[in-house]
């Protein structure tokens, strides 16, 4: 049997604001496996980020079961998800969120001084993919001295830099212009052709057509899960 790297079981995900809930996520369950190019679609307010945080460790669900790799974190607690994060996960954001004040070679480091990893072994490791996203003479650039495309290639080198299998991105090109956001595109081909998994919020169709399994989500739940038509002709052509 295949191994799942992400194995939902009816999430459920609410926001409180006072006394008032708002139920977001209303019983997703999934499996993605290993290798997968997903995309993640469906309208504004949908819940896709929602999902997202939660697929990434960054926030946890009101209820339901998620496996990540094996590890059941649903009910892990904050310090041992972040080590499963810091090991398992890259997350890329449509705004970038670098550090302003770093370097793109300090920037790409980040994640590896948590990894408790020397100085040195650190910067060889930036500048190396830093080299992979095509960014190599940019190593002393700091982010406003860098175009959107050129932030967006900095984020994804720190998100591949402690070599995770799993690669989220959350609309990683809604920042971007069609030429650039094709660029990104092509990076985030060269990952997935590289044996990551891939999963990757977008609206665009254009986009998503990268993707060989499109889900969408619609008010919580998922409307749709299936092959991506499109790219299996093309891959079979
Ligand atoms: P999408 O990414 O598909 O646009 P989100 O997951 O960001 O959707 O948001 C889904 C719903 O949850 C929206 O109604 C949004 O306003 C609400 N929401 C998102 N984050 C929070 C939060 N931190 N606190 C309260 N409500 C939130
Ligand atoms: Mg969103």
């Amino acid at each position: 049997m295949q191994k799942s790297v992400i194995h939902l079981e009816d999430i459920r995900k609410s926001y409180f604001l006072g006394k008032n809930e708002l139920p977001v996520l209303k019983g997703v369950s999934l499996d993605i496996f290993k290798n997968e190019y997903v995309a993640l679609m469906g309208p504004s307010g949908s819940g896709k980020s929602t999902l997202m945080n939660i697929l990434g460790c960054l926030d946890s669900p009101t209820d339901g079961k998620y496996i990540l790799s094996g590890h059941d974190v649903s009910t892990m607690e904050d310090n041992d998800l972040a080590g499963v994060r810091g090991k398992e996960i890259g997350f890329v954001f449509q705004q970038f969120n670098l550090m302003p004040r770093l370097t793109a070679l300090e920037n790409v480091a980040v994640p590896l001084i948590y990894a408790g990893i020397g100085k040195k072994e650190r910067e060889e490791k930036a500048r190396l993919m830093l080299e992979r996203v095509g960014l190599g003479d940019r190593y002393k650039h700091k982010p406003n001295e860098l175009s959107g495309g050129q932030c967006q290639r900095v984020a994804i080198a720190r998100a591949l830099v402690n070599d995770p299998s799993l690669i989220l991105a959350d609309e990683p090109t809604g920042n971007l212009d069609t030429k650039t956001s094709i660029e990104i595109m092509d990076i985030f081909g060269s990952i997935h052709a590289s044996g990551n998994t891939v999963v990757l919020v977008t609206h665009e169709e254009d986009i998503a057509d990268h993707a060989r399994r499109i889900i969408r989500l619609r008010d919580g739940v998922i409307e749709s899960d299936r092959v991506n038509e499109k790219k299996e002709a093309l891959l079979k052509s």
